[in-house]
């Protein structure tokens, strides 16, 4: 398989970019590097959003149903690449095989076939009184995403934008580019018209911040932490141009004195641990009541055993590494402060011992985790869990919004009536009761600093369009 790449992908065409700079790409299981891609300049960026531009009238005067057949093709494309799609995101990322092949690649194909029949089916145009309300394409999108689900990201926009006719400029995070080079050779394959989506790879800073300052892109639609969603919000804010940002969070499961715990712990540890706990959603804080807490902690520590760690392309592996060595520091640093500050280790920890080579850390629980310390505060990104006792329903409805954050979260009781009345009044985006599973079709984004505006289904196709009314 051939991994280096050299070009950018603007205008329906693979070109050299402008400079002559190059980004190591690493396997983080193994620490090699394993490929460069380019390091895109401002004049990239300047000739993709010129070509988006160019192309968005025609794109944006396309039916629905012809859209509709584009995205078709395109996920006809993906498909068939989808051992390849696994292989590269287990690469650049080490994410485990099953793990790649169910959420990893199969979850942003089901997010592009629902968007494929979204697009079958637009909405009627509204009636106000003497007004028809129209919905109209932004315009151009700048899309920047991230590392930790470096397909699904990815497809969560250009899906709904291409649907909405939007035309698009994507910046993919420079530690795993690798898999959005194979989507574009997707994309070249399905033929979409030159200009509609657009491929400049580089740092943040560099074509991240020229993508979401430039005068001519309409929306930045941004996936990443919150300081730099904060960043971004700034450079689009002197043009007034619409964001959506998803950013981090610092989910709260909270599990009732009557709910089934064994599952409520298995399904706990499942959600903060998948993709090595770097999961904008994941359920890093579990609030128990305090008289199931001990037993709670017990099934946590053989719950956590059943985790392996080591190669992503072993089948026994349902852990890999974390995506580089600052990623691994900074998770270290992480549970040793939430030791000083009075955490109780109940398994792993900094020191637990972790394959030679590649960038682990051993899944980690720590109880008696204070609500307001760095440990239950902080977004870690990583396989850690913060457990809280709580005393009554209303200590653990305030502790799960003591949080800057307000992504998503879980609740676990005997009766669904009680843990739906808890999931209410949860300040975050989504609840998830009784393990309800995760739904590609529903609004997916955040309250507080967790973001602005939401992705997937219908609603995330609203968040590429603008009203217009017309009288008569
Ligand atoms: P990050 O914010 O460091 O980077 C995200 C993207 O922004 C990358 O492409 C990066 O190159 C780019 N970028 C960095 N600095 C920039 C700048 N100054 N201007 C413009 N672009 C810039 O985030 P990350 O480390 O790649 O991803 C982890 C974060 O993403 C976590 O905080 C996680 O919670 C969040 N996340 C959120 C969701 C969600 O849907 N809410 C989903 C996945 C990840």
């Amino acid at each position: 398989m051939q991994l280096t790449r050299t070009d950018i992908y603007v205008d329906g065409r693979w070109l050299r970019p402008d400079g002559t700079g190059r980004i190591p790409v690493e396997n983080p299981a193994t620490e090699e590097t394993i490929a460069e891609i380019p390091a895109g300049t401002v004049t990239d960026v300047d000739r993709a959003v010129a070509a988006a531009r160019a192309a968005f009238d025609g794109w944006a005067d396309t039916t629905a149903t012809d859209r509709a057949a584009a995205l078709e093709r395109l996920h006809d494309a993906l498909a068939a690449r989808a051992d390849t799609l696994v292989e590269t995101i287990g690469l650049e990322l080490g994410s485990p095989r099953k793990f790649a092949t169910r959420v990893q690649v199969g979850l942003p194909l089901r997010v592009l076939r629902g968007y494929v029949d979204l697009a079958r089916q637009p909405a009627p145009a509204e009636t106000i009184g003497n007004s028809l309300v129209l919905r109209e394409p932004v315009g151009v999108v700048g899309a920047i995403t991230p590392w930790n689900y470096p397909l699904h990201q990815v497809i969560a926009k250009l899906a709904p934008a291409l649907a909405a006719g939007c035309t698009v400029v994507l910046k993919p995070s420079e530690l795993t580019p690798l898999v959005a080079y194979q989507l574009f050779d997707a994309i070249d394959e399905a033929g979409l018209p030159p200009g509609v989506v657009n491929l400049v790879t580089g740092t943040g800073p560099v074509v991240g911040e020229a993508l979401a300052g430039h005068p001519d892109v309409d929306m930045v639609s941004f996936t990443g932490s919150t300081a730099v969603g904060r960043r971004i919000s700034h450079l689009a804010a002197d043009r007034i141009a619409r964001v959506a940002l998803e950013l981090g969070g610092k989910s709260a499961n909270i599990i009732l004195d009557d709910a089934d715990l064994a599952a409520a712990v298995k399904a706990g540890i499942g959600n903060c641990l998948i993709n090595s706990g770097q999961t904008c959603t994941a359920w890093s804080r579990m609030l128990v009541h305090r008289s199931r807490y001990a037993q709670a902690l017990e099934l946590a520590v053989d719950i956590t055993a059943g985790y392996q760690l080591g190669d992503p392309f072993a089948p026994a592996t349902r852990l890999g590494p974390l995506v580089s060595a600052t990623q691994r520091e900074r998770v270290r640093g992480h549970i040793t402060r939430g030791l000083a500050d009075g955490g109780r280790l109940v398994t792993g920890g900094p020191d637990a011992p972790v394959p030679d080579r590649g960038h682990f850390v051993a899944p980690t629980v720590i109880a008696d985790v204070d609500p307001d310390s760095a440990l239950a505060q902080e977004e870690i990104f990583g396989p850690v869990l913060a457990v809280i006792p709580f005393d009554d329903t209303e200590q653990a409805v305030a502790i799960a919004n003591n949080s800057r954050y307000g992504l998503a979260g879980a609740v676990f009781a005997g009766d669904e009536e009680r843990a739906l009345a808890v999931a209410r009044r949860i300040r975050t985006g989504s609840v998830d009761v009784n393990g309800g599973s995760f739904n590609p079709l529903a609004p997916f984004g955040g309250y507080k600093q967790s973001g602005i505006g939401r992705e997937l289904g219908v609603h995330g196709l609203a968040e590429f369009t603008q009203l217009k009314s017309i009288q008569r």
